[in-house]
C-alpha cells in the first residue's frame, strides 16, 4: 500500500538504531547494574546462616568450586559466596534447612518475564516515541492537507489538486491562457507532438506582479488538464529541518515520475530558487542551497517525454538563480502582466458573479477607475462593495459601492506600488504613441506589434513592441539610424505635446547612445573615421563590456559624434511628429483611454481619415 518513500526509509533507520541500543541495554548495560553485589564469607558463616534458616537459595558451581546462597527472598535478598568444602555434613543440612538447593531454578521461571521485560517493552516504547517524533516532523513541514496527506501515506506531501477552477473563471491574460492550453494539449495529445518531433519546454515560468492571477492560472490548468497535479509553495520549505527540502524534492519528482502523464507546480519558487551566494560572509543559507541544487538535479534527470510538465511560478524573476532559467530548465517565461482596461472589465465581470447587484451596474467604468489595479485587487473591490452593502443593510451591491471600494483598496494599493496618476498616464500615452508613430512613418521599420501603458514587470511605465516580419541580420545605415528615430520618438513625443521632458525616457537615451556610439566605433558608418573599430567586445560570448581602443582625443571626438547623430534624429522624429499631431493626438487619447493597442487598432486609427473632432482635442 504504501510505496517505500524517504518517509519510511527514515523510519526504518531509526528502527535499526532503536536496535542496536536495546541490544548494548540488554547484554551489557542491564547485567551489569542488576548483578547484585556476591559478599564472599567463610565455610563457617555459611553453615552458621543454614543453621539460622536464613538461606533460601543454594547454587553449587561445581565447575568454580564455590557455593553461591542467597539469604531473604526477592529484591531484599543478599547474595553470598564461599568456597567448597569437601562437607558430607552439607547435603542433610540442606534438606533439613529446607531451601532450594542446586540448580538456578529462578532462572527458568521468569524467562517470560524477562523476555518480556528486556525486549517486549523496549520495542512497544521505541515504537511509540518512533510515531510521536513523525507525527512532530508532519507538523513541522506545514500544517493543514499536506500534513494528512502526509499521515496517510508517507509520500503524498503535496495536494493532488481538484480545484475545479477552469480557464473561463481566469480573465484576460489571454496570451498566458494561449501559451498554457499549449500544454494541457501535449499533456491530452503527446502523439501530436512526438510525431513532428517536437519537445515541451522542461519548465514554464510564470511571471509578473503579485495577484496577477499566475496561482490561479495554474489552478486552472488542474482543472483542465484531466491529469494528475501536484502542488508545492516554495514557502514550505521554510523552516524544514535540514535535509527534508532536499527530500521532498527528490519525492516529488519521484511520485510525478510514477503517475505521469502530470504537472508538477512549485508556487512561489523564488523562495528556494534564489541566486545562491557565493560562499563567504554570511555563509549562505545551506538548506535552502541544498534543496535548490536537488531541484536542478531533478530537473536534469527527468525527461519531459515522459508527460511530466513542471510549472513555477513567481513575481521577483530577477532574484532566481541563474541555473534555474537556463535551457533545459524553465526556459518558457510566461508573463502575467497587470490587466488592462478591457482585461479588468472582464474579471470585474467574473467576480461581480459572486455577489447579487443593482440592475444596470457599469463594470467598465469601475475597471476604468481602478487602473493599475491587480486581478487580486479587483475581486477585493467586489467583496469591500458587498462589505458595504452589508453595513449599509442593503441587499444588492450598488455602483456607488463598488466605486467607493475602490478608493479604499487603491489607497492601501498606492503604497506598495506606483500607481501612475492621470497626468502621468497620458505623458506615458504620448510617449509611447511617439515611439509607434515615428516607427511607422518611417520606411522599413518594423510594425508595430503592441502598445501598451500598463506599467511592466521590468518597471518600464510603457512599452511599444515592434515585431519584424522576418528576421534581420544585417542593418543599414539607414536601418540604424531610423531605430535611434524610433527610440527618440517616444521623448520627441513629450517636448512636442507637453514643451516639458520627462524622466521616463531614461531607458531610451541608454539605447539610442549605444546604437549611436556603436555606429562609429564598431560599424565604420561615420564619414569621419570609415571602416576603423575603435571597440571591441571583450567576451562576445557571456556579453562581456566593450574594451575601448582609441587615444582619448579620438574619444572625444567619438563622442561628439555620437552626440550630434542622436540630436539629428531626435530632430527627425519631433519633425515627423510635428508633421503628424492631429494621428499623434488621436492615437494617444485611443492609447490612454484603452491603456493597450494592438497593431491592428493602431494601424487602422493612424488610416483613417482625420476626424474633424480630433483636430480641437486637447
Ligand atoms: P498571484 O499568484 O499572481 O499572486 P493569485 O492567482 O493568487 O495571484 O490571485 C489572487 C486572486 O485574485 C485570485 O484568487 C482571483 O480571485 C483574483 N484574480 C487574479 N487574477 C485574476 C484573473 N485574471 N481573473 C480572475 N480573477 C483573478
Ligand atoms: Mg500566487
Ligand atoms: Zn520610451
Amino acid at each position: 500500500m504504501n510505496e517505500p518513500s524517504e518517509q519510511s526509509k527514515k523510519l526504518m533507520k531509526y528502527f535499526f538504531i532503536a536496535l542496536v541500543v536495546m541490544t548494548i541495554i540488554n547484554t551489557i548495560i542491564i547485567p551489569a547494574a542488576t548483578r547484585k553485589k556476591v559478599t564472599e564469607v567463610s565455610y563457617s558463616q555459611f553453615k552458621g546462616f543454614l543453621a539460622e534458616r536464613q538461606v533460601s537459595e543454594v547454587f553449587i558451581d561445581t565447575s568454580e568450586n564455590k557455593i553461591v546462597f542467597a539469604t531473604g527472598r526477592g529484591p531484599g535478598g543478599l547474595l553470598y559466596q564461599t568456597g567448597m568444602v569437601n562437607d558430607p555434613a552439607l547435603i542433610p543440612m540442606h534438606e533439613d534447612a529446607n531451601e532450594n538447593y542446586s540448580a538456578p531454578i529462578q532462572e527458568q521461571t521468569s524467562l517470560l518475564t524477562t523476555f518480556i521485560v528486556s525486549w517486549v517493552l523496549p520495542i512497544l516504547f521505541f515504537f511509540l516515541i518512533g510515531r510521536l517524533l513523525s507525527r512532530q516532523l508532519q507538523k513541522h513541514m506545514g500544517g493543514g492537507m499536506s500534513a494528512m496527506q502526509l499521515g496517510k501515506s508517507n509520500a503524498r506531501i503535496y495536494v493532488q489538486n481538484k480545484t475545479g477552477i477552469t480557464f473561463e473563471d481566469v480573465a484576460g491574460q489571454e496570451e498566458a491562457k494561449e501559451a498554457l492550453k499549449e500544454v494541457v494539449d501535449f499533456l491530452h495529445t503527446p502523439k501530436k507532438y512526438e510525431e513532428i518531433g517536437a519537445q515541451m519546454p522542461k519548465g514554464v515560468l510564470l511571471v509578473g506582479p503579485p495577484g496577477t492571477g499566475k496561482t490561479l492560472l495554474a489552478k486552472a490548468i488542474a482543472g483542465e488538464a484531466g491529469v494528475p497535479f501536484f502542488s508545492i509553495s516554495g514557502s514550505e520549505f521554510v523552516e524544514m529541518f535540514v535535509g527534508m527540502g532536499a527530500a521532498k524534492i527528490r519525492d516529488l519528482f519521484k511520485t510525478a515520475e510514477e503517475k505521469a502523464p502530470c504537472i508538477v507546480f512549485i508556487d512561489e519558487i523564488d523562495t528556494i530558487g534564489k541566486k545562491r551566494e557565493s560562499t563567504g560572509i554570511g555563509g549562505g543559507n545551506d538548506e535552502r542551497e541544498q534543496t535548490l541544487n536537488q531541484l536542478l538535479a531533478e530537473m536534469d534527470g527527468f525527461d519531459s517525454k515522459k508527460g511530466v510538465v513542471l510549472l513555477a511560478a513567481t513575481n521577483r524573476p530577477e532574484i532566481l538563480d541563474p541555473a534555474l532559467t537556463r535551457p533545459g530548465r524553465f526556459d518558457r517565461r510566461i508573463p502575467v502582466e497587470l490587466p488592462d482596461l478591457q482585461g479588468r472589465t472582464d474579471i470585474l465581470k467574473v467576480h461581480i458573479k459572486k455577489v447579487k447587484t443593482d440592475p444596470g451596474i457599469d463594470l467598465h467604468h469601475v475597471a476604468k477607475a481602478a487602473a493599475g489595479t491587480s486581478g487580486a485587487d479587483l475581486a477585493n473591490i467586489i467583496n469591500e462593495a458587498a462589505l458595504r452593502a452589508v453595513r449599509d443593510n442593503r441587499k444588492r451591491v450598488s455602483q456607488r459601492d463598488l466605486e467607493e471600494s475602490i478608493e479604499v483598496v487603491l489607497a492601501g494599493y498606492e503604497k506598495k506600488n506606483a500607481v501612475l496618476n492621470e497626468k502621468e498616464k497620458l505623458i506615458v500615452a504620448y510617449h509611447e504613441i511617439g515611439h509607434a508613430l515615428v516607427a511607422a512613418k518611417q520606411k522599413d521599420s518594423a510594425p508595430v506589434h503592441k502598445i501598451t501603458i500598463i506599467p511592466r514587470t521590468s518597471g518600464a511605465l510603457g512599452f511599444t513592441m515592434q515585431v519584424d516580419e522576418d528576421e534581420r541580420f544585417l542593418m543599414s545605415k539607414e536601418d540604424l539610424e531610423n531605430k535611434i528615430a524610433t527610440i527618440t520618438g517616444g521623448r520627441a513625443a513629450e517636448e512636442v505635446v507637453f514643451k516639458s521632458i520627462t524622466t521616463g525616457a531614461t531607458n531610451d537615451i541608454e539605447k539610442a547612445t549605444q546604437i549611436a556610439r556603436a555606429m562609429i566605433t564598431r560599424f565604420g558608418m561615420s564619414e569621419e573615421f570609415g571602416m576603423v573599430a575603435f571597440e571591441r567586445d571583450s567576451n562576445p560570448y557571456l556579453g562581456g563590456q566593450m574594451v575601448s581602443t582609441c587615444s582619448a582625443e579620438t574619444n572625444a571626438k567619438i563622442d561628439k559624434m555620437t552626440v550630434d547623430l542622436v540630436e539629428e534624429q531626435y530632430l527627425k522624429a519631433k519633425n515627423i511628429l510635428a508633421e503628424n499631431i492631429t494621428k499623434l493626438h488621436e492615437l494617444a487619447k485611443n492609447l490612454y483611454e484603452r491603456e493597450t493597442l494592438t497593431g491592428e487598432e493602431f494601424m487602422e486609427i493612424l488610416n483613417a481619415p482625420i476626424k474633424p473632432a480630433a483636430i480641437t482635442a486637447e
